[in-house]
């Protein structure tokens, strides 16, 4: 076949079959004259002329140009842009003519590429113009266009790299965040971003969720390009495509240097902290302990005294006498029997002697009893101390009324020589488990606080009263005086750390015997109805020890009453 020549019958090339896929292009085509005028059009120029009668009219012989140039609207500047680059064509200024503008249509405005080429027919010039509706184009991207801005603009450093992990782009603070420019960074492998102080776990991590094309989150330590250190939270992410294949990775960084810095100066902070309060509760500790030890060692002053005071005025003097008496005479014994009238009053001197010193060495075995308990207590006290850091010490079954009876006998002396009276009223409570020095410690600070509430007073009549009662699984101890009796404001503050109004005082008694009840599962509790109308001391303990419910201080109320 000849070159050029066409065969006429190929369905191809017939008129209707050039027309129909004419009709079936989505773009619209239109067919001018060198006047403008339109010549032919296309079905899909036809609906569109149709759907939007202010696009013009498609009657024979109407001015395509005019039309465009009598544009009315807020895209006439784009429409009139089309016009007068198809009249530069027409003009043989521009060989052909491309442009993307907007319309307004029925749907809307939307975005368009004209196209617009000039071809010859039967010796006529005639100018083909096509349209291409590319508003979704657009639109995706101006979403791109958007997208980009937005990750230009967010404070986290953003980098997207290749499949090969090169990457591609990164944003400004991904510059301000590494201290590396985009230019120097892209092209490098994502690596760069683990240094020499990255935890080798953390970069096994990374290639393995990269291999596994999962997420990798973590936290990494490394150089700026300025060399400081500086720690990032890191995210990197694969993007694949429908085949599962990875496209890109994004990476997303955060400076999290400052959010680090504090934490450690908040793990140092903390653990000052916790040294400092280990120290003032040592510090606490001891002063309790020396003033428990204190309160101990007054009664085993006045014990001690009471004792030397019997030695020194012992009759065994008289023993002496006696013998002195027998040996002068021992050469005629039966003699001075029988003869002397001293002899004969020896047998019932000697008689009361006797009971005199029996009774003497009764008294001082009660005070040597006292002495030995005390001091058994102020070894008690001391071995608490040294076990300060378990939470219970040894406990014991042991009856309320002897805890009681240990206390006053521990303060015994003071109370004497004072003039207070102490009266006890014991209800029949079964044996309670406790740790029995620690009861101790704060029924002998409760007695204490009480004689000195009533030595303050100055009242003639001192009064304490021992109370015990049962309350359910608990029991109550109740210390009441007619002493000098509790400001209300001092009630709410009474067992704080340090709370005195005693001149001498350091305010640890009560404090720790409130901390001692507490480790029991027991509660300390106070009542006065103020100035001069004297207070009541309680504390409330579990029966048994471990089976600590809830305080209840409805037994307290009650023997406090
Ligand atoms: P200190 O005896 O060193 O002051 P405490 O903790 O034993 O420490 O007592 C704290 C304060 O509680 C006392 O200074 C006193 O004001 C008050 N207080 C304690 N017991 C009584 C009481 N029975 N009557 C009045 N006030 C009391």
């Amino acid at each position: 076949m000849p070159a050029g020549s066409r065969p006429s019958a190929a369905p191809g090339t017939s008129p209707d079959f050039l027309r129909a896929a004419l009709d079936s292009l989505t773009s619209e085509i239109v067919i001018l004259d060198e006047s403008g005028a339109i010549v032919s059009f296309n079905a899909t120029r036809e609906r569109f002329v149709r759907d939007n009668p202010q696009a013009g009219s498609l009657l024979p012989g109407v001015n395509y140009l005019e039309g465009c140039e009598s544009a009315q609207g807020e895209c006439v500047a784009d429409v009139r842009g089309v016009a007068r680059g198809i009249r530069a064509v027409i003009a043989g200024e521009l060989p052909e003519f491309h442009h993307e503008y907007r319309r307004d249509t029925a749907s809307g405005r939307r975005w368009f590429i004209m196209h617009v080429t000039v071809f010859t027919h039967d010796g006529k010039r005639l100018i083909s113009l096509a349209q291409v509706d590319i508003t979704a184009r657009k639109r995706v991207e101006a979403q791109l266009r958007l997208t980009d801005r937005a990750i230009k603009a967010v404070s986290q450093g953003v980098l997207i790299a290749g499949p090969d992990q090169r990457i591609l782009t990164a944003n400004q603070a991904f510059s301000i965040i590494t201290g590396y420019s985009e230019e120097e960074i892209v092209g490098r492998t994502c690596r760069f971003l683990q240094g020499p102080l990255t935890d080798p776990k953390t970069v096994e991590a990374i290639a393995r969720a990269q291999v596994n094309r999962e997420d990798f989150s973590g936290e990494i330590l490394n150089y700026r390009k300025d060399g400081a250190v500086f720690w990032n939270d890191l995210t990197i992410s694969p993007v694949c495509d429908e085949e599962g294949a990875v496209t890109h990775f994004i990476g997303v960084t955060r400076d999290i240097t400052a959010r680090k810095q504090a934490e450690t100066e908040f793990e140092n902070l903390n653990r000052r902290i916790v040294e400092v309060s280990r120290q003032a509760g040592m510090a606490e500790v001891a002063t309790s302990v020396l003033h428990n030890v204190g309160n101990v060692l007054n009664s085993v002053n006045v014990a001690t005294t009471l004792l030397g005071d019997r030695v020194r005025t012992s009759k065994a003097g008289n023993l002496a006498k006696v013998a002195a008496l027998l040996r002068d005479h021992a050469t005629d014994l039966p003699g001075f029997f029988t003869r002397d009238e001293r002899a004969r009053h020896l047998p019932g001197f000697l008689e009361k002697l006797a009971e005199h010193l029996v009774a003497e060495q009764r008294a001082m075995a009660g005070e040597i009893d006292t002495l030995r308990k005390n001091v058994d207590h102020i070894k008690d006290i001391v071995a608490m101390q040294q076990s300060y850091a378990k939470v219970s010490g040894v406990t014991e079954f042991v009856s309320p009324a002897d805890l009681v009876k240990d206390a006053i006998s521990m303060n015994a002396g003071s109370f004497d020589r004072h003039s207070v009276e102490v009266t006890t009223d014991i209800a029949d409570a079964p044996s309670v488990e406790v740790d029995k020095h620690k009861v101790l410690q704060i029924l002998i600070n409760f007695l204490r606080n009480a004689k000195r509430a009533c030595d303050d007073s100055g009242r003639a009549d001192k009064h304490i009263t021992i109370r015990v009662r049962q309350a359910g699984e608990k029991v109550v101890f109740a210390v009441s005086d007619n002493g000098v009796g509790i400001a209300p404001e001092n009630l709410k503050c009474i067992f704080s750390h340090g709370f005195t109004t005693k001149k001498d005082g350091h305010g640890f008694g009560l404090h720790s015997g409130a901390n001692a009840a507490k480790e029991m599962g027991g509660t300390v509790c106070v009542h006065s109805e103020g100035p001069g109308l004297g207070a009541t001391f309680s504390l409330e303990l579990p029966l048994r020890s471990g089976a600590h419910g809830p305080a209840d201080h409805k037994g307290l109320s009650q023997i406090a009453a």
